[in-house]
């Protein structure tokens, strides 16, 4: 690898969600030249829902894309460097640390902030893809409101599966929780809400096979006992299908330096963006495994940049 591959910058940002489109409105105001890298899918998550409603300032509603599109170029606006490429891999043993981008140039950096995001976790089945943002969502509280007074399910037994399901309860008409186990994972105090809430279903031991519908989703066809012998298949009628299996936090690279929990989600320093490695942030889902919301993803990305900025302004940099 030659030097002339190699860049010095006083503040790189790795991911383009609402967290590093947000510190990099910040870190360029505050004169740091931010350096930003997209990722695999640039603007992040939101980018897969359609009408976001709940950011503030947009009073009629915006599109997923749309807002990421509005972030990004109020960014740019202060002159932050926004580029496409991903980090392939990270040196953080010492600062300047050392990004790797597309596994050839390598970045140096005084400061790092880390907004890679989280990925929500999927079943894998084809019809996910094909009802994507036609029924099929990953998240209640943004997409939750479209389903008033319809029918909807949600997949998972764990916490995440519990609160959207009574979050949804409250807006829709049945929600049915579909459950691969014989019992709910979640905490004893989600799982008594769970039962106790009138109008939600537990399919324990179900697994969905696919989805059905002309113009979105109408149904989904399930399993019961799969590979039992009183295996039995059951359709149930549903206008919105939520997954709560988990979601992937997007750390690996960093995992080498940076403390993570054991799910991935990076550990800050209880109430900061800060981690244990001096001038290296993390924002927005990566390190967020309750809010995962645009808004607090933004608050966190504002936060990791003030942070870099007077990280920068201590140490003379
Ligand atoms: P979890 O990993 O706890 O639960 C995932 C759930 O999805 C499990 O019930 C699992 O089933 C199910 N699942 C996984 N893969 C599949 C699949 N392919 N098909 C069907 N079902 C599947 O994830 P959560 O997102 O719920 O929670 C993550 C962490 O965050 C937990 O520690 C949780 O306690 C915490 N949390 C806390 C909250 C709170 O305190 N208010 C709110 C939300 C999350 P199985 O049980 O069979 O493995």
């Amino acid at each position: 690898m030659s030097d002339t591959n190699n860049e010095k910058v006083r503040c790189l940002i790795i991911g383009s969600g609402p967290a590093g489109y947000t510190a990099a409105i910040y870190a360029s105001r505050a004169n740091l030249a931010p350096v930003l890298y997209e990722g695999i899918q640039p603007g992040g998550q939101l980018t897969t829902t359609t009408e976001v409603e709940n950011f503030p300032g947009y009073p009629e509603g915006v599109t997923g894309p749309q807002l990421m599109e509005d972030l990004k170029k109020q960014a740019q606006r202060f002159g932050a460097d926004i580029r496409m490429g991903i980090a392939t891999a990270t040196d953080l043993s010492a600062a300047p640390y050392k990004v790797t981008i597309d596994g050839e140039k390598v970045i140096e950096t005084e400061t790092l902030i880390i907004s890679t995001g989280a990925t929500a976790k999927y079943l894998g089945l084809p019809d996910e893809a094909k009802y994507a943002g036609m029924g099929v969502s990953a998240c209640a509280t943004c997409d939750g409101f479209f389903y008033r007074k319809k029918n909807v399910a949600v997949v998972g037994g764990g916490d995440t599966a519990c609160e959207e399901a009574l979050y949804l309860a409250s807006l829709a008409k049945q929600v049915y929780l579909i459950v691969r186990k014989p019992y709910l994972r979640a905490s004893k105090v989600m799982q008594e809400r769970v039962f106790k809430a009138p109008n939600i279903t537990v399919l324990f031991e179900h697994n969905t096979l696919g989805l059905f519908g002309e113009n979105g989703v109408e149904g989904a066809h399930l399993v019961k006992r799969k590979g039992e012998p009183d295996e039995e298949l059951v359709d149930i009628a549903i206008d919105g299908f939520f997954l709560a299996i988990g979601h992937k936090p997007n750390s690996d690279i960093f995992k080498p330096w940076i403390e993570t929990d054991e799910v991935g989600y990076i550990k800050t320093i209880d109430g900061t963006p800060r981690t244990k490695v001096p001038g290296v942030f993390a924002a927005g889902d990566v390190a967020d495994p309750h809010y995962r919301q645009a808004i607090t993803a933004a608050g966190s990305g504002c936060k990791a940049a003030i942070e870099a900025e007077r990280y920068l302004s201590e140490h003379g940099k």
